[in-house]
């Protein structure tokens, strides 16, 4: 039986090294990916935010020609960071690869996912000169639940392509938050009062905040706001996937298509 499995296993082995790989998002085999990568028609079905946009929360405009400006809700508030970073739109394959990270376990998109969001935010990242990344947390109930922090398991392959430290726990959720998916605005805003807290000096630091989607941003500001009161010089954030509108999301065939970030 031993050697039953044993040689199972070695063929198992023999098929993966002459097999081509196949991509992690849509599973299509193909000689151009390697192990552990997506392939390039998915890659290119993922286009990267553009302008114009909001310049602080990098909201998307549906206006091709207009220039940035900052969108409503930052201009009523504005926020604790100074902007946001993002692979792409939370829309086509990179919405579907998030939601699987996320949701359904599929734990090995962490390293395409964030070798993406590092390729495409590079420029602005070493600008800003983050001394740490901080992954927004999750509540100790949600954690139980899904077993692990997708924001958690991302800053940490950051980290390694970046060779910046990834701030664990700086940051914490001091309380239990309802999910924030379907809250308007303000509930938003009302569920994750206070909910942060700091647990190490964060004086006069450069920080990073990391997270998989930024729809409202309500967690994001609170996140910052946490931060910046706690003494931070400054805050910016990297995020897989910006959602296109406030608390609303297209279908996912509407994807816009040109290139670049603040
Ligand atoms: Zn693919
Ligand atoms: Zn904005």
């Amino acid at each position: 039986m031993a050697l039953l499995n044993t040689l199972q296993r070695e063929l198992a082995g023999l098929v993966e090294l002459l097999l081509p790989a196949s991509c992690l998002l849509c599973g299509r085999p193909s000689a151009s990916v390697s192990l552990g990568e997506l392939c390039r028609p998915c890659q290119m079905a993922i286009p990267p935010l553009c302008s114009p946009y909001c310049p602080r929360c990098s909201l998307p405009y549906t206006a091709e020609d207009g220039s940035d400006h900052l969108c409503e809700s930052c201009s009523r508030r504005v926020p604790d960071f100074s902007w946001v970073a993002a692979a792409g739109l939370y829309d086509g394959p990179l919405r579907q690869g998030v939601q699987r990270f996320k949701y359904g376990g599929q734990l090995n998109l962490d390293l395409p996912l964030a070798r993406m969001l590092a390729q495409r935010c590079e420029s602005l990242v070493r600008d800003f000169r983050p001394d740490g990344l901080v992954p927004v947390p999750m509540d100790r109930r949600r954690l139980r639940d899904r077993t692990y922090n997708q924001a958690d398991l991302l800053a940490r392959r950051l980290a390694k392509i970046w060779r910046i430290p990834v701030a664990s726990g700086l940051l914490v959720r001091c309380r239990a938050t309802v999910a924030q998916r379907g809250l308007k605005e303000t509930d938003r805003r009302r569920n994750l009062k206070d909910a942060f807290v700091v647990r190490t000096p964060v004086s006069g630091r450069r920080l990073l905040l990391i997270d998989d989607v930024l729809t409202t941003g309500a967690t994001a500001r609170e996140c910052a706001r946490t931060l910046r009161a706690g003494g931070a010089a400054e805050v910016a954030v990297a995020v897989l996937a910006r959602a296109p509108r406030h608390g609303l999301l297209i279908p996912d065939n509407a994807s816009r298509s040109k290139g670049g970030l603040p």
